[in-house]
C-alpha cells in the first residue's frame, strides 16, 4: 500500500522517540536487565553491523543465547534510533507454531507493548499481525511460503530471518532455496540465517561463503564418558558392573535401547555424583522408552529423592512446563526427554547428561511407497549437542551409553527431512510459488476475457518450470526417485499436467494447504455435496492424531476409540474420527467440550485445531467457487457413505484386498500345528496387516468374506502394517481410482450365469453382478 513521504517521516520520528524512552526510562529497567544478561547482548554492535553490511548472514549461538528474541530487536532498534524505523519490517520464521506465539509475546513485553503493535505473530488459524512498517513478525515457515505464492508476497519486507535452520525441516530447506533466488531480484532484501548448532559451514557455503557471526555461549567444559569407561567409574556399584557386562555382550547397534542400563546409570549418578545437586537429563528415542525407564525408576528406593519428569513433544504444554521447575532442596530432577531437549528447549539446571545415542526417525521410501519408523543411532553432531546441554550452569558430565567405535561410525549430521518424507506437498508448493514471470502476466488486462486469459496464463506460466531442477538446488537434494514418484502422484491427481504445468485443480489444491490427496477429496466432496465428513478428515490430516493413549489406561482408551466405530463409521479409521469430532462439536457447543475429551481420550487442543482448519478449508473452497453452503446432504450418514468411497479418489492406489495367511506361531521347527491363520491383506506388491491401532480389526472381520480397504500409509516396523484404513466397496475403486485398468475390458469373464469377474490393475479381483459390471465398464469410458 502506498504511503506518503510525510507519513513515513512522522512514523520515523515517533519511533525514534519511543526508542529513546525504552533506552533510558526506569519503566523498562526489568526488561533491560533481562536482555542485558543474555550472551547476545555483548555482540549487539557486531550483529547490527554484520546485518547492515551483508545481504546474507549466518548467525550461530546456542539455544537460549538470545538469537530469536534479540537479533530482530537489535536491527529494529538500530533503525529506530537512526530515524528510519518505519522502513524496517522483519519477518522471522519459526518451525513450530507455539514458539512463534511465545516468542512474540516475550518480545512485545520487552518492548513494553501488547502483541499486535510493533511485534506480532501469524500462524495457521491464529494471528495477531504487527503493523506493516517498523515491526517484527514471527510466523511459521509455512506461512511465509504461502505468502510467496502471491506475486507481491515480499512487498514491504526488509529482512527475513530464518530461525532454527539446524533442524533442517522440509519447509526451512525449501525456503532457503527460494530465498537464494529471491535475493537476486530484491536488491534491498537482507537475510539472516540462525542456527543453534555451532557447525554452520553448510549454511555459509550454501550462500556463497557468506559471513558468519558466532555468539559465544556461557558454557562450561563437559567431561565425556563412553560405554567402555563406565565399569571403572562405577566400580562402587556391583549392580552396575553386572548390568554393564550384560549390556556389552548384547549387540550395540540393534534397534532397541537397553532401558535397564539407562535406569542403572541414572541411579548411579543420582546416588554418587554431585551430592544430590544438579539435574540429570536423559536422552531417549521416544515415548515407549521414556515410559519403560520411568517405570524402572519408580520402583527404586531412591525415588523419594527424585523428581521424575518426562519431556516429549506430544505432551501438552502444561505438562512440558514441569521440566523447567526447580526441585525442592535435597530432591534431584531427572528429565526423561526425546531429542526435543537437544536444541528446541533448554532446561537451565542440567549438570548430567545420560545419552542413549538413539533417535526415532520416520523415513519414507518412495520406491516402495513405504514408511519406516526406526530407532537408530543419532549423528555425531547431535551427540555433541546433547553433551553440551550438561555445561550450562557449571562444569558437567555426559555419559554416552555407546562405545567410541560406535561414535566414530555415526554419520556426521542427521539426514535432513527433505530426504525422508513424501514430496507431493513440497512439489506442489514449488509449482505454486510466484516467480517474476507471473508478476508480469498479472499486471495487464481489464475486461472479463482478459481476466480469463490471465487465469490461463497463470495456470501455464506460474511457478518454477521444472521441479527436479529446482530441487537439485537444495542444500541436500532429495533422491530423484522420490521427486519423480511425487511428480507422478501429482500428475495422476490432476494437479499438474504432463509438462508439469500447474492445472486449475492444482492451483486450488495448493491453496488448500493440506496434502493434495486430501485436497482432491475435498474438491470431490464439495462437488458432490458431502463435504462435511471430508472437511474433518482433511483437517485431521494436518495435525497429530487426536486420540490419546495413556500408557496406564491403554485398554480403556482402546475401548473408547472402538466405541466410535459404530453405524456409518464401521470399519473406518477416518470415519471414526469424523464421528468423534461430530460428537465433540455437539458437546462443545454447550460448553462441555473438554469434559467430553477427557471421557473419550481425545486431545482438546487438536479438536479445536481441526475445527478451525475445517473453517479455513470451507473458506478456501468457497473462494475457489466450489462451495455453496446450501448444497449439503442433510443426513450425516449419507455423507459418511459417500465419503467412504471418496477416500479412494485421494488415496489410490493404496488399496488392499483381504487374504487369509498362514503365520507360524514363533516355533522354529514348525510342525503341523505350529501355525495359525490370520487375516492379512494383499497390496499391489506384497502382503500387509492392519496396524493394531486401527478400528479395522481382525476380530471384527469374518475370515470367509472378502474385504477391500483403502489405507493412508504403509509402514514397516516389526511387520508391514497399513494405517488409517477404511473398508470400502470395491466398485469405488473402479469408479474413482486413477487411470484404473480393468483387465477384462474386452471380454468379461462371465462366471456362473449372472456374475462376472472384474480384475483391476491385474491384482484386485472381485465378483460383480454381470449387468452392473458391464454398466460400470461402460461408465469408465
Ligand atoms: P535463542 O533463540 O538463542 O535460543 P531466545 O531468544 O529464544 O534464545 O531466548 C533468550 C532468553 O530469553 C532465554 O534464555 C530466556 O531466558 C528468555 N526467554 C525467551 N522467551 C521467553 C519467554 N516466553 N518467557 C520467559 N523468558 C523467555
Ligand atoms: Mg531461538
Amino acid at each position: 500500500s502506498f504511503v506518503s513521504r510525510e507519513q513515513l517521516a512522522t512514523e520515523n520520528a515517533m519511533m525514534r522517540l519511543e526508542a529513546r524512552k525504552r533506552i533510558s526510562s526506569s519503566e523498562f529497567s526489568e526488561q533491560r536487565r533481562a536482555r542485558q544478561s543474555l550472551p547476545c547482548w555483548m555482540e549487539r554492535q557486531k550483529i547490527v553491523d554484520a546485518v547492515a553490511n551483508n545481504r546474507v548472514l549466518v548467525l550461530t549461538g546456542e539455544t537460549g543465547c538470545g538469537k530469536t528474541t534479540q537479533v530482530p530487536q537489535f536491527v529494529l532498534e538500530e533503525a529506530e534510533v537512526q530515524g528510519i524505523g518505519a522502513e524496517v519490517h522483519i519477518v522471522v520464521t519459526q518451525p513450530r507454531r507455539i514458539a512463534a506465539i511465545s516468542v512474540a509475546e516475550r518480545v512485545a513485553w520487552e518492548r513494553g507493548e501488547a502483541v499486535g503493535k510493533s511485534v506480532g505473530y501469524v500462524i495457521r488459524l491464529e494471528s495477531a499481525p504487527p503493523r506493516a512498517r517498523g515491526s517484527i513478525l514471527y510466523c511459521t515457515t509455512g506461512i511465509l511460503l504461502r505468502r510467496l505464492q502471491k506475486a507481491d508476497g515480499m512487498a514491504g519486507v526488509s529482512h527475513v530471518m530464518i530461525d532454527e535452520v539446524h533442524e533442517r525441516d522440509v519447509d526451512t530447506d525449501f525456503l532457503l532455496v527460494v530465498l537464494r533466488e529471491i535475493l537476486e531480484n530484491h536488491p534491498s532484501l537482507r537475510v539472516v540465517v540462525m542456527s543453534a548448532t555451532l557447525d554452520a559451514s553448510v549454511f555459509t557455503r550454501y550462500f556463497n561463503c557468506c559471513p558468519l557471526v558466532n555468539i559465544p555461549g556461557m558454557t562450561y567444559p563437559v567431561k565425556v564418558f563412553f560405554m567402555e569407561d563406565l565399569p571403572q567409574i562405577m566400580r562402587q556399584n556391583s549392580l552396575v558392573a553386572s548390568r554393564l557386562n550384560m549390556a556389552r555382550t548384547s549387540a550395540s547397534d540393534e534397534e532397541d535401547v537397553d532401558c535397564e542400563l539407562v535406569a542403572t546409570v541414572v541411579l548411579f549418578v543420582a546416588q554418587y555424583c554431585g551430592q544430590g545437586q544438579g539435574a540429570i537429563l536423559v536422552f531417549l528415542p521416544g515415548w515407549d522408552t521414556i515410559n519403560i525407564v520411568r517405570e524402572k525408576l519408580l520402583k527404586t528406593p531412591l525415588l523419594r529423592s527424585l523428581m521424575l519428569v518426562a519431556l516429549h513433544s506430544q505432551l501438552p504444554a502444561g505438562e512440558q512446563r514441569a521440566a523447567f521447575a526447580r526441585p525442592p532442596p535435597g530432591v534431584r530432577k531427572v528429565v526423561l526427554a526425546t531429542n526435543i531437549a537437544e536444541t528446541s528447549v533448554t532446561i537451565d539446571d542440567v549438570v548430567y547428561v545420560v545419552d542413549c545415542g538413539k533417535i526415532k526417525e520416520k523415513q519414507f521410501d518412495a520406491s516402495r511407497n513405504m514408511t519406516t519408523m526406526r530407532v537408530q543411532w543419532t549423528s555425531q553432531a547431535s551427540a555433541r549437542q546433547r553433551q553440551g546441554r550438561a555445561g550450562r550452569v557449571q562444569p558437567g558430565v555426559c555419559y554416552r551409553l555407546y562405545t567410541r567405535a560406535t561414535y566414530q561410525a555415526m554419520q556426521e549430521h542427521q539426514i535432513p527431512e527433505m530426504q525422508r518424507v513424501p514430496l507431493e506437498e513440497l512439489c506442489l508448493q514449488i509449482k505454486a510459488i510466484a516467480t517474476p514471470s507471473v508478476v508480469a502476466s498479472t499486471a495487464s488486462g481489464d475486461d472479463g476475457r482478459a481476466m480469463f486469459q490471465k487465469e490461463i496464463e497463470y495456470a501455464s506460466s506460474t511457478g518454477i518450470s521444472d521441479i527436479a531442477t529446482f530441487l537439485s538446488k537444495a542444500m541436500q537434494p532429495p533422491k530423484s526417485t522420490a521427486v519423480h514418484a511425487a511428480i507422478k502422484v501429482l500428475q495422476q491427481l490432476g494437479a499438474i499436467d504432463q509438462c508439469q504445468n500447474l492445472t486449475n485443480l492444482g492451483k486450488t489444491l495448493a491453496k488448500l494447504a493440506v496434502h493434495p490427496r486430501f485436497g482432491k477429496m475435498l474438491v470431490y466432496g464439495a462437488l458432490l455435496g458431502c463435504l462435511d465428513p471430508l472437511l474433518t478428515i482433511a483437517a485431521a490430516a494436518c495435525f497429530r492424531d487426536p486420540f490419546i493413549v495413556p500408557v496406564s489406561r491403554r485398554e480403556e482408551a482402546d475401548k473408547m476409540h472402538e466405541s466410535f466405530a459404530r453405524g456409518p463409521a464401521y470399519g473406518s479409521d477416518q470415519l471414526v474420527l469424523v464421528s468423534a469430532f461430530n460428537q465433540w462439536s455437539i458437546a462443545n457447543a454447550v460448553g462441555s467440550g473438554n469434559s467430553f475429551c477427557e471421557a473419550h481420550f481425545l486431545a482438546p487442543t487438536t479438536m479445536r485445531l481441526i475445527s478451525g482448519m475445517r473453517k479455513q478449508f470451507e473458506r478456501t473452497l468457497s473462494e475457489a467457487g466450489l462451495y455453496e453452503p446450501w448444497f449439503r446432504t442433510s443426513s450425516p450418514d449419507v455423507g459418511a457413505h459417500v465419503a467412504r468411497s471418496l477416500l479412494t479418489a485421494g488415496l489410490y492406489p493404496n488399496i488392499a484386498r483381504s487374504e487369509l495367511c498362514r503365520e507360524s506361531k514363533g516355533m522354529k521347527n514348525a510342525t503341523k500345528h505350529a501355525y495359525r491363520w490370520r487375516l492379512g491383506f494383499r497390496v499391489q506388491n506384497g502382503r500387509v496387516f492392519v496396524h493394531p491401532t486401527s478400528v479395522v480389526s481382525e476380530k471384527h472381520l469374518n475370515p470367509s468374506m472378502q474385504y477391500y480397504l483403502v489405507f493412508q500409509e504403509k509402514m514397516q516396523t516389526s511387520q508391514v502394517f497399513v494405517r488409517g484404513c477404511t473398508l470400502l466397496p470395491p466398485l469405488a475403486v473402479v469408479l474413482l481410482g486413477w487411470n484404473v485398468t480393468v483387465c477384462n475390458d474386452a471380454g468379461p469373464t462371465v462366471l456362473s450365469g449372472d456374475w462376472m469377474l472384474l480384475e483391476v490393475e491385474g491384482w484386485l479381483r472381485f465378483h460383480i453382478d454381470r449387468r452392473a459390471g458391464l454398466l460400470l465398464l461402460q461408465l469408465r469410458h
